[in-house]
């Protein structure tokens, strides 16, 4: 089975699009996932057109289909909160344009945090913030991420979810994120059951990525703290029954996991997604993962 498989790649001001081509081509992905500028703050450029020209002719050679790449909005945008609700509505009307511009038709977007507001409020300040946001003839299907419920997280369960869907009144879809699903308390081991429950509240057909990680903490630790695929709480055997998973073969997958450090110079870190990748494309651990990425950069010497 031909799998839908990428990481996070960077976004540069230089290159933009093409970059992030070149990079997820280097790691033998098949899609990818941008931050249209840093994911930890909202100054952004003017795209250049001519760069996403050439990315797409890249793309083509590299067997990287529009339609399974993935935009994610900066992590500081808080729609659940008045306080910042103003700059967030006005910055994500931007960020649709920035990233219809680059040709991306899905944008994953954290639903926010209620930050001492009562859960209702807080879901309720959401979906009117999205019918400000999205209109007619937004192009972008806004994809709420699953939520490990790291402090006040909204998102953490599939019926806070399903309360946002039902009251925005455009269609959106969801991000699954195994790291957070198994943070947030849902069993990644029996993801049958998982499925079936979210088909009965959202429908399966509203799956528009997944967020492939392993995670740091025990189940329902609310932590948030991704791990390299197999080596953490999930393990890898579960994590290729979802990414193989019948039902969602047509999701795009991408990897969040974390870079690998550098033995002597703690300031270099290595991307893991090459090996990632290759591990289960073989469906086989690599004991060495840390290891071979180690070897590998710092022989070739990028
Ligand atoms: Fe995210
Ligand atoms: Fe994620
Ligand atoms: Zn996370």
């Amino acid at each position: 089975m031909e799998i839908i498989i990428g990481s996070h790649v960077s976004f540069k001001k230089d290159t933009e699009l093409l970059g992030s081509v070149l990079e997820a081509s280097t790691y033998g992905a098949n899609t990818f996932m941008i931050y249209t500028g840093a994911p930890q703050n909202t100054t952004r450029y003017p795209i250049d057109s001519n760069l996403t020209k050439k990315a797409y002719e890249e793309m083509k050679k590299n067997n990287i289909h529009q339609n399974h790449i993935i935009a994610h909005a900066p992590y500081i945008i808080n729609l659940a909160n008045p306080k910042n609700m103003d700059f967030g509505i006005s910055f994500l009307k931007q960020e649709i344009k920035r990233v219809e511009s680059l040709g991306i038709g899905k944008l994953v977007l954290h639903p926010g945090s209620s930050v001492g507001l009562e859960e209702k409020v807080a879901i309720n300040n959401i979906i009117n913030a999205l019918n400000e946001v999205l209109s007619i003839d937004t192009k972008v299907i806004i994809c709420l991420e699953t939520m490990a419920g790291k402090g006040t997280e909204i998102g953490k369960n599939l019926s806070q979810l399903k309360e946002i869907i039902d009251g925005v009144k455009y269609p959106l879809m969801v991000c699954l994120d195994t790291c957070h699903l198994h943070d947030a308390g849902y069993d990644m081991s029996d993801f049958d059951q998982f499925l079936n429950e979210f088909d009965q509240i959202i429908g399966i057909s509203k799956i528009g990525c997944i967020h492939i990680n392993d995670s740091k903490n025990e189940r329902n630790s609310h932590k948030d703290r991704h791990e390299n695929i197999g080596y953490g709480y999930i393990g890898f055997d579960n994590l290729i029954h979802i990414i193989y998973h019948e039902k969602l073969k047509e999701v795009p997958k991408i990897l969040e996991t974390p870079y690998v450090k550098d033995l002597e110079n703690k300031k270099l870190s290595f991307p893991p997604y090459k090996f990632e990748i290759e591990m289960i494309k073989n469906k086989k651990m690599n004991q060495n993962l840390m290891e071979d990425i180690r070897k590998f950069y710092i022989s070739s010497d990028k």
